[in-house]
């Protein structure tokens, strides 16, 4: 269940763990010092098994913007995802995960084109849609799929 949010730090691979309740704060890697967690700001996970670990233990609704670097609309919808994210810095976490890394993550998800975007709660997804849009338009689908 809710256990708070496991990052693994970009820059030594560490996992750490961010206590529920504190997303709002700035974290840094446990043994790095590098920062891990910058309130605000899209966080990128593109390992299935770091994805897993990271939904299980969320005790934040968790919106997924699943991405390529080739996908002209992913490019495109990447600064509407990144003015969500700082809005609701501190109830809801915003991953990008670049399906092109791992694709155990593809397969995990279905995903069948990009740019999708889901929305996860206590470990499971409770919305999905795909294509580009403004970020009103991404927050109104992401309120109403959370009941807000
Ligand atoms: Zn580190």
């Amino acid at each position: 269940m809710a256990q708070g949010l496991v990052l693994p730090c970009a820059s030594c691979g560490q996992k750490n763990r961010i206590p529920p309740g504190r997303l709002g704060d700035r974290a840094r890697c446990g043994k790095c010092q590098q920062t891990v967690h910058e309130p605000g700001a899209v966080v990128a996970i593109d390992r299935d098994d770091e994805l897993q670990s990271l939904l299980e233990g969320a005790d934040v609704p968790v919106l997924i913007d699943f991405w390529a670097p080739w996908c002209g609309p992913c490019r495109a919808v990447a600064p509407e995802v990144a003015k969500v994210s700082a809005r609701h810095a501190s109830d809801v976490l915003v991953l990008k995960v670049n399906t092109d890394v791992d694709p155990a993550v593809g397969q995990r998800y279905g995903i069948q084109s990009i740019p999708t975007m889901a929305v996860f709660r206590d470990g499971r997804e409770v919305a999905r849609t795909s294509g580009s849009r403004p970020a009103s338009a991404i927050e109104q689908w992401m309120a109403q799929a959370l009941g807000r």
